[in-house]
């Protein structure tokens, strides 16, 4: 698909009179009243975040007060203004980009034209898109014409940062503020479009997008546009995976591993993790979100109505809500924000992320093993296990690593049922505020409800069971001392054998990690959504993007030729040097990949081997494997 047939879905789709717009009653209806009443500005400022419809209202505003037949308000489209305002071809109507003609020559072209009588509508009309954009002189030269416009003229002013716009522009206009638009608004015009192409799509994929789009129309549609291409039923995990997300079932399996303490099956989900090149930040925010979510079941007596999830997902969330206890769950989401801040000044995402869980589940295990029914099941396992003398070597080092990540100030293990464990852990989202607008709304209510039930809860724990001082304490050490995996990842790094090619990767990856930062800085949403590849590799001055074959969406809209431009672009500005850059699509059967992986896990048994850290690979999977 090319780029103008991406944009075609959302203009096609831009409203035409004000009783489509979505949202955005509380500038839609003041507009609408002052062209009935035909007493209106000259001037106005719409400012709000992108996509929430300032353009399209501006364009709406502009054929009404032209339209040669208006109902109430509203064009008609049907007149020759209006149709020549709908094709294009109304030069009384102009949208400038201040992005790109932000220069005093360029405001002062336009205010000389200005004084000249409209072609043919009845006003001349300038919408100057991204204002915030023009030079000061610019301003002073627009200041000029704004304090005396001539009666045929109307500015309008659109802006994503109004804080830029200086207050003698600003004192000069009417000013509207847009807001975000609603989850429900942005599913509800969805359904209508899905529903009009002849679309089929669940309601879970549509939630998702509107989530995901973080209340703008434009990014939504363009999402939804960019799910066209999937043959068949679109589905939650669709929009997931269209998305870079991981879906709910790999975020089961992590949970599931953790809480279980299964550290084979932990390191295999990292692998994958891994493999499939998704941002490990965004990865640790979802499982966190997915354990909230475990802690909703296991308090509310409704879950289905607070968490957004498929019914399938849901009773596969409540069996495992039933093996764990609340104080495991609360534990598990209190790790999970400390590692992701940890994460955020690692050198080593990949290995800190590993050792990071690894060191969660185990300390987990110790910590709540013993009460736990889902790990007795674990620990029975590993009993039988150590009947042979290799199983009794691996469970010995297992518990090395176990030991190292709890601290050593810990001599007393808290009591199982600590009620201020519950309260301290479950008190801990509260700070996030940033990372809770990444939760969709349903999840942050009930979140809110879950913590003064659970709170409740403690207290009527509380008053039946004496204080338990020594419990609290020894979890507020686990939680201030520093975390081990930053040693053991010194450790690793600094052995010779691996240190060239690891660094190499490292940096490579590093530098994609900022190539992406870079792309959504520039609002290229579409484009750093897609460009996360199963691989990225350099060698020379040669940058690949490989994309396994379940990727072939992502590798069609990254191969494009304005696609591969931009990032070429930002990698050039990044590393200050001439690249090429190679989109490479994978064949299904390509034994490359298999080559990939098996390096990279004969280098990470290489590395736990030596540092004695306890990890299975299957036999099979380091002999060529099977995946
Ligand atoms: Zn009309």
């Amino acid at each position: 698909m090319s780029t103008t047939e991406k944009l075609a879905l959302y203009r096609q789709w831009r409203p035409q009179n004000f009783r489509d717009v979505v949202a955005q009653k509380q500038v839609v209806l003041p507009l609408q009243q002052s062209i009935r009443s035909g007493r209106f500005a000259h001037a106005f400022l719409f400012s709000g975040t992108r996509g929430t419809g300032k353009t399209s209202l501006a364009k709406i505003f502009a054929k009404a007060i032209n339209c040669l037949n208006p109902d109430d308000g509203n064009p008609c489209n049907e007149c020759e203004t209006c149709l020549a305002a709908n094709s294009g071809s109304l030069m009384d109507i102009q949208e400038i980009d201040a992005a790109s003609n932000n220069g005093v020559d360029d405001v002062r072209r336009l205010t000389s034209e200005i004084i000249f009588t409209p072609v043919l509508a009845e006003y001349k009309v300038y919408i100057i898109d991204e204002a915030h954009m023009l030079s000061q002189q610019a301003f002073n030269a627009l200041l000029k014409t704004l304090e005396e416009p001539p009666s045929h003229a109307v500015f309008i002013l659109a802006t994503t940062e109004p804080h830029r716009i200086p207050a003698t522009i600003m004192s000069r206009c009417q000013h509207y503020e847009f807001r975000r638009i609603s989850q429900a608004d942005i599913v509800q015009r969805l359904r209508t479009i899905a529903d009009e192409l002849s679309l089929s799509i669940t309601d879970d994929a549509l939630a998702v997008i509107a989530q995901l789009a973080n209340g703008g129309m434009r990014d939504a549609i363009s999402l939804l546009d960019q799910l066209r291409q999937i043959p068949g039923d679109i589905e939650r995990d669709d929009v997931l995976q269209m998305a870079g997300r991981v879906p709910d079932q790999f975020l089961h399996t992590v949970a599931a591993s953790i809480l279980n303490y299964d550290p084979d099956a932990l390191l295999r989900s990292i692998q994958e993790l891994l493999m499939s090149g998704r941002d490990l930040t965004r990865f640790l925010l979802d499982l966190s979100s997915y354990m909230r979510n475990l802690l909703i079941v296991k308090v509310s007596r409704n879950p289905e109505e607070l968490i957004q999830m498929t019914s399938a997902g849901l009773k596969q969330l409540s069996a495992l809500a039933d093996q764990s206890s609340s104080e495991l769950i609360s534990e598990s989401i209190a790790s999970l924000a400390r590692l992701s801040s940890e994460l955020r000044f690692s050198p080593d995402i990949r290995t800190s992320l590993e050792i990071g869980l690894l060191a969660l589940a185990a300390r987990l295990r110790n910590t709540f093993g013993e009460t736990e029914t889902g790990s007795r099941e674990v620990r029975s396992k590993q009993e039988v296990r150590v009947e042979t003398p290799v199983a009794q070597a691996e469970l010995a080092a297992e518990q090395r690593i176990a030991e190292a990540a709890e601290p050593p100030v810990v001599v007393t293990k808290p009591e199982p049922r600590a009620p201020e464990a519950i309260a301290t852990a479950k008190v801990e989202p509260q700070p996030q505020a940033e990372r809770l607008e990444e939760v969709p709304a349903p999840a942050v209510a009930a979140q809110t409800e879950a913590a003064t039930e659970a709170a409740v809860i403690a207290k009527e724990e509380k008053a039946q069971e004496p204080e338990l001082p020594a419990a609290k304490a020894t979890v507020e050490e686990i939680e201030v001392t520093p975390p081990e995996p930053a040693v053991k990842l010194d450790q690793a790094k600094s052995d010779p054998a691996t240190l060239s090619t690891q660094a190499y990767e490292d940096e490579t990856l590093r530098i994609w990690q900022n190539a992406l930062e870079a792309i959504k800085e520039e609002h290229m949403m579409d484009l750093s959504l897609m460009a996360r590849p199963a691989k990225v590799s350099r060698r020379g001055n040669v940058w690949t993007l490989l994309f396994d074959h379940s990727l072939k969406g992502q590798h069609a809209c990254i191969n494009e030729a304005d696609s591969r431009a931009t990032i070429r672009r930002i990698l050039v500005e990044l590393l200050n040097e001439n690249i090429e850059l190679e989109v490479i699509l994978e064949d299904e059967a390509s034994a490359d990949a298999v080559t990939a992986e098996e390096d990279w896990m004969i280098k990470l048994k290489r590395i736990t081997d030596k540092r004695s850290i306890p990890l299975h690979i299957d036999e099979e999977l380091l002999n060529g494997g099977t995946r």
